[in-house]
């Protein structure tokens, strides 16, 4: 299966950007309101900089406490997230995010921001996808 067919299965609802300059507090009030783990930091909302993850301002606020939510987003973001493209398959990406220990990742045209995929909405296509394999083999042994 292909990025492409995720995205599509997601329905066009768009992705949900930050500039570098919001306010730590304010990307978790976000991430609260949207009910999403992380968000694509960009200047233009087209080019990926960074990406802000829950995890990021979980271990800020255990590292420097409350004072880390008056930050910006560019102070506590990972830098040059890892992208894939519509063309990348759900197990290219499974790997990359399970090697690199990340559970989202921006998909980008001509380093333009299309969209973006969770290791759940991975994992929920895969699931589909060998039910529908484990329907077509049984539909052939039993000679339906
Ligand atoms: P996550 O599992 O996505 O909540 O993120 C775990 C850590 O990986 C956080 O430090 C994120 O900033 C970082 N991260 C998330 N997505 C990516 C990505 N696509 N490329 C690089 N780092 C990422």
């Amino acid at each position: 299966m292909l990025v492409q067919q995720i995205l599509k299965s997601k329905g066009d609802s768009g992705v949900i950007t930050i500039t570098p300059e919001t306010p730590v507090s304010e990307v978790a009030s976000i991430l609260a309101e949207r009910r999403i783990g992380g968000v694509v930091v960009s200047s233009d909302g087209e080019r990926p900089e960074g990406i802000l993850s829950e995890r990021d301002i979980v271990r800020a606020l255990a590292v420097r406490g409350a004072p880390c939510l008056q930050e910006t987003a560019s102070q506590m973001m990972t830098r040059n997230p890892v992208c894939c493209t519509r063309q990348d398959t759900s197990d290219a990406v499974l790997a990359r995010m399970t090697d690199g220990r990340f559970r989202h990742m921006p998909v980008v045209e001509n380093g333009k921001l299309v969209g973006i995929v969770t290791i759940g909405d991975v994992v929920k296509a895969r699931l589909e996808e060998l039910s529908m394999e484990k329907s077509a083999l049984e539909g052939m042994i039993m000679g339906y």
